[in-house]
Formats: structure tokens, sequence, C-alpha cells
């Protein structure tokens, strides 16, 4: 896509030295500093490549664009989607400091809410972050957020940021951190992907290393997983798994991994290597699968530092998330796992579907 540059035209008023007249006639080049003739305005020589869906169509010009619903909450208030805003000078927007979740609503049930609140406040403890609110009262919010949006099925973000401040990183100019709640839908991969299963790509970007940042915090620093989505996208799919700097496998961009091998279930441990450079954010959905819906399925899951070949030869790959649920991956890169859902995750797909629309939601 070209990008058209606008210069502001210079007026004798902005030009250096003012109050000389303006020229009627077509003023000739101006000199630099140095007395060479000032170079026009220097055109990139190559333009990146742009993903068509991350292509700049218009700038926002303002709430008139965004619906009005859901009702989300913003630091105490209840506003309209379109309002809910915080400022431009929050360190979570400029510095993506800051801790998230993601949290699944199932028949008005808060899936693993205590789960989730408590690795918020684990996760805002190690970037020494103090959340203002109590976790009762968090719940208390997410309750309020569905009831106002007649919410019976769907997702809560909860985002925990550093407030607003100075322009500098200092946490300390923070005084206040920001709450938001929002509770609305979530869909991240086609329906069908469910049974048919899905392609994934390694990454060549590796993961963080933990002495770098911990992934196990989930902060709002999320680029290292989007530069690696970004790779899964230009290669026509959805997830990307991410080797850690020493080459082993930790996760995806937005789901824990599990890859079955003659019967037996393996997950990634959540500290990996000799050097313990790689991590992963120890999802709630996986601990799930591990402690409560494999045992529940007379199946056993081991955590296993592998590397991708044993991926790539595994006879079933699933990936587990709260918003992806649990999703099979049938095709690594150029390499085929299994045709369609395999028959062990398709056992813990089902068992996850019939718990999480059943009357015993597990809330804690
Ligand atoms: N890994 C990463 C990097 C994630 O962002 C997520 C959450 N989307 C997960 C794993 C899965 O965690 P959970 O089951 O808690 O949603």
């Amino acid at each position: 896509m070209a990008v058209k540059t606008r210069s502001r035209p210079r007026t004798s008023s902005t030009s250096r030295g003012g109050g000389a007249k303006p020229a009627k006639t077509a003023p000739a080049p101006k000199k630099a500093a140095n007395g060479a003739a000032r170079a026009p305005a220097s055109v990139p020589k190559a333009v990146p490549k742009q993903l068509p869906s991350l292509a700049l169509r218009h700038i926002w010009s303002g709430e008139a664009e965004i619906p009005k619903t859901p009702l989300v909450w913003v630091n105490g208030r209840l506003v309209p989607k379109n309002q809910a805003m915080v400022s431009v000078y929050d360190h979570g927007l400029l510095y993506g400091d800051g801790v998230f979740e993601g949290i699944r609503v199932y028949r008005g049930k808060i899936f693993k809410c205590q789960s989730h609140m408590e690795r918020l406040y684990r996760c805002a403890e190690k970037i020494h972050l103090r959340i203002p609110v109590e976790p009762e009262q968090m719940v208390q919010v997410q309750r309020d957020c569905i009831a106002a949006n007649k919410l019976t099925d769907g997702y809560i973000r909860l985002v925990v940021t550093r407030g607003y401040g100075t322009l500098g990183l200092d946490p300390r100019k923070c005084p206040i951190p920001g709450v938001v709640c929002i509770a609305d839908q979530i869909s991240l991969y086609k329906p069908e992907f469910y049974e048919s299963g899905m392609r994934v790509v390694v990454a060549k970007r590796p993961k963080t290393p933990i002495p770098c940042l911990d992934p196990r915090i989930k902060s709002l620093n999320y680029l290292n997983n989007i530069l690696a989505k970004v790779e899964a996208i230009e290669h026509g799919c959805d997830e990307a798994i991410m080797l850690s700097l020493d080459g082993y496998v930790t996760e995806c961009t937005g789901d824990n991994i599990f890859v079955i091998k003659n019967g037996r279930i393996f997950t990634p441990p959540l500290v990996s290597g000799e050097r313990e450079w790689g991590g992963l954010l120890e999802g709630v959905t996986r601990r799930f699968v591990k402690e409560e819906l494999a045992p529940l399925c007379g199946l056993a899951v081991e955590e296993k530092l592998m590397r991708i070949e044993e991926v790539l030869e595994a006879d079933e790959v699933f990936l587990t998330g709260t918003a992806a649920e649990i999703i099979a991956v049938t095709q690594v890169d150029e390499t085929r796992i299994s045709d369609g859902e395999g028959p062990i995750t398709n056992k813990l797909r089902m068992k996850f579907r019939e718990i999480v629309s059943g009357d015993e939601i597990p809330e804690n």
C-alpha cells in the first residue's frame, strides 16, 4: 500500500527569521544549514509488507464509530462501550505496563473464577502493582458486568493498568492503577476447526526467556506473542508454536499445547531447559485439563521437556485456552499429525463441553 505523506506548508510566520515578507514568485529551494540545497522529502525505499487486515484504512475519529454496547466497567463506572476510555497517559497504553485476565462465563457462572483471581493478583504482585480492589470486590465487579449486560455465556476481560502517570517509565509516577472489566463475546477460531482440527506453524521468533520477562506473568506486554501470531497469519493459519531460546517447546501465542503419543498425554513444564529460559503461561484451562478433566476421563497428563520433533511425531496434538477451550491441531508446518480430531482429544473436548453446559460449573 502506498503511503502518502503530507508536509505542512512552511509559512513566513513559521519559517525561521520570521517577519520576512511572503515571496510573490516561486521561492528558490531553501538551503540547509551547511548551504546545500534541501533534499525533497525522503520516500521510504521499501514499503514494509503489510497484512491486509492491518492496513490503515482510516484514522479513528471518535466514539461515533464504536457501538454503545456492551456496558463496560471502567474505574468504578459502568459506561457504554463507545465511552469506555482510559487516559492516553496510562502506562498500560504507553508501555504495556499492567496485567490482565481472560475468563469464560458459562450459564451465568464464572468458570474457574478463583483460579483466575489468584493468577491476576499473583501476576500483579510480580510486577509490583498493587490492585486497588480486593479480590472479592473484583469478583463482584464481574458479576455486575455480567448482570448489566444480561450475559449468560460469554467472556470477561479484566485489565489492571499501572494507571495514568508522566511520560517516563517510572511506575512511581502513576498514583492510581486503572481497572477495567469487559463482559462480551469472544470467538477465536472457526467453529468447524473444533471438529476438523487446525493447522499451526512453528514460529521462527523464540519465546521471551524467563530471565527477561517471565511468560508466567500475564502482562499487557504481548508483542512477543503478537509477532509470532503474525508469522502464523502470514502462513494462512491462526496459531504458532513458540520455542524457547534453546529450542524447547513452550506454548502457542495464546494457548497451551498438549501432545499425545501411544495413549500418553504430555505438556511442557512451566520452566524448561538447562538455563531455565523456557517458560509459559500456566493456563487455567491447562491446569483444569491436567488436574480434573483428564482424570475424569481416566487419563493422566505428564509434564515433559520436548523438542519440536516430538510434536511432529505425535499421534494427536491439541491446544487449550480460556477462549479456545480445547481444539485439535492436525497439521504443524508441512507435517500432518492426524486426519481430523483424534479420539483422546475428542474425549477430553466432549467431557469439557459436558461440564460447561451442565449444572455444576466450577467457579473455584
Ligand atoms: N498461553 C498464553 C500465552 C495465553 O495468552 C493464554 C490465554 N489466552 C494461554 C496460554 C491459556 O491460558 P488460559 O487457559 O488461562 O486461558
